[in-house]
Formats: structure tokens, sequence, C-alpha cells
């Protein structure tokens, strides 16, 4: 969710933040938007709200489109609620949007819920960030689940020791220095950095080709400098990638890159 402090007060949201007390005094109003854990700025378009008045959670993400002339709700297999907005729609109307339709989301999720299919579990998997199949020969369990959780488990390993090293080679060549790093699995978050400079990359990265992987790296370590998406900000990430936007736009359509498995995996 791109939204200042002040944009969040404007909205009439509070901004939930873990390290503040001031802020956690406040977790009983209606609706609020939690970044991260310490006071940070956390990338692309998607968030949580928590409806309390429906005592709901709704994980959703948001698709700017060109084309849309009015905000749509929808809600994707696996994946759940996505708002997609006409471009000059502002982000921060988003939270409200979803309450106001809260009853009519909780219905869709529920319905599409019954309808999943698990999809079939792989022969191989295909990681787009160093161009790799690796075959599965067997699988342990005879429980779908866990079969799935030892995939994503392994997913997660892949991470680990392809994300950090990439990381630290573009710190190096930027010199943007980072303090620390972590691998998570948002679910619509692909990554973000903190004022301590963690810097957290979403596992789905390795389903993603490697140059759209570097932007979103060199994007993070950019935040370490600018807090913000300023025009100073992107101006830094253009220096480092020229090519950004066109990762940007990559992002975006980036679920088609994960393995269906792998989303149903995220809907568990
Ligand atoms: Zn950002």
């Amino acid at each position: 969710m791109e939204a200042s402090i002040a944009d969040c007060k404007r909205a009439g949201l509070d901004f939930f933040n873990c390290d503040n007390k001031r802020a956690r005094s406040t977790q009983r109003h209606c609706c609020r938007i939690r970044f991260s854990n310490d006071v940070g700025f956390d990338d692309m378009a998607s968030d949580f709200i928590i409806d309390e008045h429906n005592n709901a959670r709704f994980d959703y993400s948001i698709r700017v489109s060109s084309k849309a002339r009015y905000a749509k709700l929808q809600i994707k297999p696996y994946l759940g609620l996505e708002v997609v907005i006409p471009t000059r729609f502002p982000k921060k109307a988003v939270p409200e949007l979803i309450r106001q339709h809260a009853g009519w989301i909780e219905k869709q999720l529920r319905k599409h819920q019954q309808q999943y299919v698990k999809p079939e579990l792989p022969g191989d998997i295909f990681l787009a960030i160093d161009d790799s199949t690796t075959q599965i020969s067997e699988f342990r369990s005879d429980d779908y689940d866990d079969n799935i959780l030892s995939l994503r488990q392994w997913v997660r390993k892949r991470a680990w020791e392809i994300l950090p090293p990439m990381l630290e080679g573009l710190s190096q060549t930027c010199e943007l220095d980072y303090q620390k790093v972590s691998i998570r699995s948002q679910k619509t978050r692909w990554g973000s950095c903190s004022s301590r400079g963690t810097i957290s990359l979403n596992d789905q990265l390795v389903f993603v080709p490697a140059a759209t992987a570097e932007y979103l790296m060199i994007h993070e370590l950019c935040h370490t400098r600018h807090m913000n998406h300023s025009r100073k900000f992107w101006a830094l990430v253009e220096s480092h990638c020229a090519d950004f936007r066109y990762h940007e736009s990559v992002l975006n359509r980036a679920r088609a890159h994960i393995p269906e498995w792998f989303q149903y995996s995220m809907s568990r």
C-alpha cells in the first residue's frame, strides 16, 4: 500500500506500527493499514485491512489499469481479492472501498473456496531466476498438503541460496548498504525495506526472470536512501536500472510465473 502516515490519517485510517505504543493503543479502531514491524516502506500495491465491524481480515492486491474506467473488486483463484483501479483513482481510498463491500467480498471468497480444485502436484519445478528445471522424483507422503509443504520448503531453501548473494552483489555494485536480509512468503508483496535497513524479499522471486528480481532488489536498496517513492527515489532507481518501468510491469503481471500448486499453497 503506497501511502504516507498523513495519507492514512486523511483517509480516516489508523496507521498501525508495532513499535509505537500510541499506535498500539488505537488498535480498536475500525480499520488500519499495517506496513511492517518497524517503521519502513513496503512495496507494490498490496496490503490487508482489518474490518473490525465485520470482524474480518481482507488481504488484497491492487492492480492499476489504464483501461479500467471504474474501480472493480474481483476474486482471483487461490490469491483472493484483487482491486483493479483506473490510473487516477487514489490508492488510499481502496481500504474504504473494501470495507463498504465487506459482505459481498466475504460471500464471494467463501464461494470460491468451495470451488477450489487442488492443482496437480508438479513433475518438475522451473525456476525462471536461474533458468533451472528440477525433476521431482518422488513425493514422500500420501497426504497432498504435506507434499505441497515439502515443495514450499524446497522453494524457500532455493530462495535462501539464490536471493541473498544477488542482493549482496547489487549492494556492492550500486554502493547502497543494507543491514539484514529476510526472506518471507508474502501473498502479494515482492519486497520491503525497513528504516533499520532490513530488506525483506519474497521467496516467489525465484519464479521471475533474474533481471526483474534484480530490479526489485535495486528498488529496495534505493529505499535505504529514500523511504518514499519521490522523484529523487525514482531517479536513483533509474540510475541503476534504466529498464525499471518494464520490470515493474513484469512484476505486476508476475502471477503468470507462479506455478498453480504454489498459488494453491498460499491459500492454505
Ligand atoms: Zn518502493
